[in-house]
C-alpha cells in the first residue's frame, strides 16, 4: 500500500523526522508526540503516518489506521497515568477551519490530568 505524503506539511516533516518533536508513541501506522502549546497537562496529538488532509478523509482511505489512533491515544493514556477511574481524559478531532483545525493533516488530540469543561468552546 502507498502511504501519501505531502514534503509541504509540518506533520509529514515530524514522521520523517526532519522537525524535532517530543514523541511519545510510535506504531506501524501512527506517531504520537506532545502538543507545543498544551492546553491540559497532557496534551498529545496522534497522527497517521499518512497524509490526509483531516480524519474523515483517513477514515475513509485508510478506516483501519483511523481505529489505530484511538488504540494508540489508549496506550498514552494508560502511559501518562490518565486512564483510571478517578481521571478521564478527551478526545478532539478538529475538522475543518470553522471547528478550530490549523494543520491539515489528521490529527486526534489527547488532553488530560485537569478537569475539562462542557461545552467546548
Ligand atoms: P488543530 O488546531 O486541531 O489543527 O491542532 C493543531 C495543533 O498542532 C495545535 O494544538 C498546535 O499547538 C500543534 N502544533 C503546531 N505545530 C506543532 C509542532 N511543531 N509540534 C507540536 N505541536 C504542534
Ligand atoms: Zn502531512
Amino acid at each position: 500500500m502507498t502511504s501519501p505524503q505531502d514534503p509541504t506539511c509540518l506533520f509529514c516533516k515530524i514522521v520523517a523526522g526532519d522537525i524535532p518533536a517530543t514523541i511519545v508513541h510510535e506504531s506501524e501506522t501512527t506517531v504520537s508526540f506532545r502538543d507545543l502549546n498544551p492546553q491540559a497537562p497532557t496534551h498529545i496529538l496522534v497522527i497517521p503516518r499518512s497524509h490526509y488532509p483531516n480524519a474523515a478523509a483517513l477514515a475513509a482511505a485508510e478506516p483501519a489506521t483511523a481505529a489505530h489512533l484511538f488504540d494508540a491515544a489508549r496506550e498514552i493514556a494508560q502511559q501518562e497515568g490518565i486512564d483510571g477511574a478517578d481521571g478521564g481524559y478527551r478526545m478532539v478531532l478538529n475538522t475543518g477551519a470553522a471547528a478550530h483545525q490549523t494543520v491539515f493533516h489528521a490529527h486526534l488530540h489527547v488532553l488530560g490530568g485537569r478537569p475539562m469543561t462542557w461545552p467546548p468552546g
